[in-house]
């Protein structure tokens, strides 16, 4: 017996004594000049991201991948990086992003890449680029600074297969949807996505979401879902969330969880009581949200009624052309703008980006009421609602959500954060704060200063979770093996300083952010390295 013992440990340290020459080898074998990594950055506090406490130590990465971690590493490197204590934390993820809409223009991605983000995911509430091939194929050519992958959007699949009508799918369009989400998915989506408040999504039936979704579940992919309401019909709308999931087989997913509109506020808590109670019957639903009390969109799909908008834009123009149509569409406006997203007053719904006038951009509702000679009451400010949508219409910012719903969702364990945002062109029009300054301000306003939550939790929420959700098996955290993406900042300056009135600002804290093992951002200036790839799903991996 004791000599089966002995013999077990003197095997296991031969193990040890050939697995430690292997890793010294390289470098006594080539000799003198290559060095063992490619970048060893030192003296940080490492936050792994799988929410366990950071400890002090150092990262080395070959190629694109994390080589080692250690309290020190000592062997040479290309180069060192000192942090000099700052937080060495996985690249963020940001599961819900509109990337598109700009990273063409600006590749680099600086607003996302300022942040930490290392990763954006693309088509979002039910809306992708179809067929998604072509789209992965033009990101792959980009060569963007940070990763970037997509669902396949339920909305762009029924667009393409009936258009934006308000009616049932028969089951011969069915199977033609079916068939275009497993195509998406065997281009590299990640799952398919729904925007259920939007045209064409809001015309679905829950039944039809049900048989798409267990398509792309086949296909080792997750549904996630901008839900039907996040007003007066909240927790309807969850419970529909849970139900697609749980009756398709497949993780679901509630993108950017809010409750809009005085009224509701408060549901919050019994939101994510449906969440608990879904999850503890077995059902894979998790949440993602962005860390602002105001949400941004179209102003037409905030406050106008889905009927005004079927049938796309001639068929909504000659609505409101209609005097009997225009009443109508008017008194749901009023509704809107009283408890949903007007938040109860023109003034909090603000204008973003207005094509047909540049001008208006970070000016309110309330603001063009009475530039157009009216009192700013909600009935005046329905009939300007009709007018912008005539004009062509305008992106808006609504600021109808409360602080404590925000900080109770966030601190839930199953909540990840992302920007829902976008690639803005620096200086132009006044876009949502959230494209700039998501990541920075949960670590700065939500960590560092309100105490919401913990650094690693937060950097769980950033990097773990949203790999995890996404089936990222070598990214979100770090581990020897893992690819090189890497934030890294000083947890006692991080903040965001975009804000509603001055959206182009960057956030602030970050030393360095570090993709496929190059360095995008250092020193407060972008690289010229472009290592960003396209991330494929599992219907193609
Ligand atoms: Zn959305």
């Amino acid at each position: 017996m004791k000599d089966r013992i002995r013999n077990r440990f003197l095997a296991s340290s031969v193990v040890l004594l050939f697995a430690a020459s292997v890793s010294v080898n390289p470098l006594h074998a080539e000799g003198d000049s290559e060095p063992a990594y490619d970048l060893v950055i030192s003296n940080g506090r490492i936050v792994d991201g799988t929410g366990s406490p950071w400890f002090t130590g150092d990262v080395a990465i070959r190629g694109d991948a994390i080589a080692k971690i250690a309290p020190s590493i000592a062997e040479p490197a290309a180069r060192v990086i000192d942090v000099g204590g700052s937080v060495i934390a996985p690249g963020f993820i940001d599961i819900h992003t509109h990337a598109r809409r700009g990273i063409t223009q600006s590749p680099a991605a600086p607003n996302y890449a300022r942040q930490g983000v290392t990763t954006v995911i693309e088509g979002p509430d039910g809306s992708s680029p179809l067929p998604l091939a072509p789209f992965l194929a033009e990101m792959e050519a980009l060569k963007t600074s940070i990763n970037i992958g997509s669902f396949v959007g339920q909305g762009s699949v029924r667009s393409a297969v009936i258009g934006a009508v308000n009616r049932k799918a028969t089951p011969d369009e069915v199977q033609k949807m079916i068939g275009l989400v497993e195509q998406g998915m065997k281009d590299g989506a990640f799952g398919m996505s729904t925007g259920l408040f939007y045209v064409p999504g809001t015309f679905t039936p829950t039944d039809e979401v049900i048989e798409l979704a267990k398509a792309a579940g086949r296909l080792g992919g997750i549904h996630e879902s901008h839900q039907r309401d996040d007003a007066a019909k909240l927790l309807d709308s969850v419970n529909e969330t849970i139900a697609i999931g749980e009756k398709g087989h497949l993780p679901t997913h509630i993108s950017h969880a809010k409750v809009v509109g005085v009224a509701n506020w408060g549901r919050s808590a019994e939101m994510l009581a449906l969440v608990d109670a879904a999850r503890m019957r077995g059902v894979d639903v998790t949440i993602d949200q962005y860390p602002y009390t105001a949400s941004s969109t179209s102003v037409a799909s905030a406050l106008i009624p889905a009927w005004v908008l079927e049938g796309g834009r001639e068929a909504t123009l000659a609505r409101l052309k209609d005097s009997g149509g225009r009443e109508k569409a008017k008194a749901g406006i009023v509704m809107m703008i009283r408890d949903e997203r007007g938040g109860g007053d023109p003034k909090n719904v603000q204008f973003a980006n207005c094509g047909f006038d540049p001008s208006l951009a970070g000016k309110t509702l309330a603001d063009l009421t009475v530039k157009r000679g009216k009192a700013p009451t909600i009935r005046n400010a329905a009939e300007v609602v009709m007018w912008i949508v005539e004009q062509g219409g305008c992106q808006g910012i609504f600021h109808a959500m409360s602080e404590r719903d925000l900080v109770r969702i966030l601190k839930h364990p199953v909540t990840m954060v992302a920007s829902d945002g976008e690639v803005p062109v620096f200086g132009r029009a006044n876009p949502h704060p959230r494209s700039y300054g998501t990541f920075a301000r949960v670590l700065g306003v939500y960590v560092r200063e309100k105490k919401a939550l913990t650094l690693e939790d937060a950097v769980r929420k950033m990097s773990a979770a949203p790999a995890a959700r996404l089936g990222l098996a070598d990214r979100g955290v770090l581990k020897t093996g893992m690819k090189g993406d890497i934030a890294i900042f000083d947890p006692a300056t991080v903040r965001d300083t975009a804000t509603f009135q001055k959206p182009h600002q960057y956030a602030e804290g970050f030393s360095h952010v570090i993709v496929n093992g190059e360095v995008i951002f250092e020193r407060g200036e972008m690289t010229s390295a472009r290592p960003g790839r396209v991330l494929f799903g599992p219907g193609r991996r």
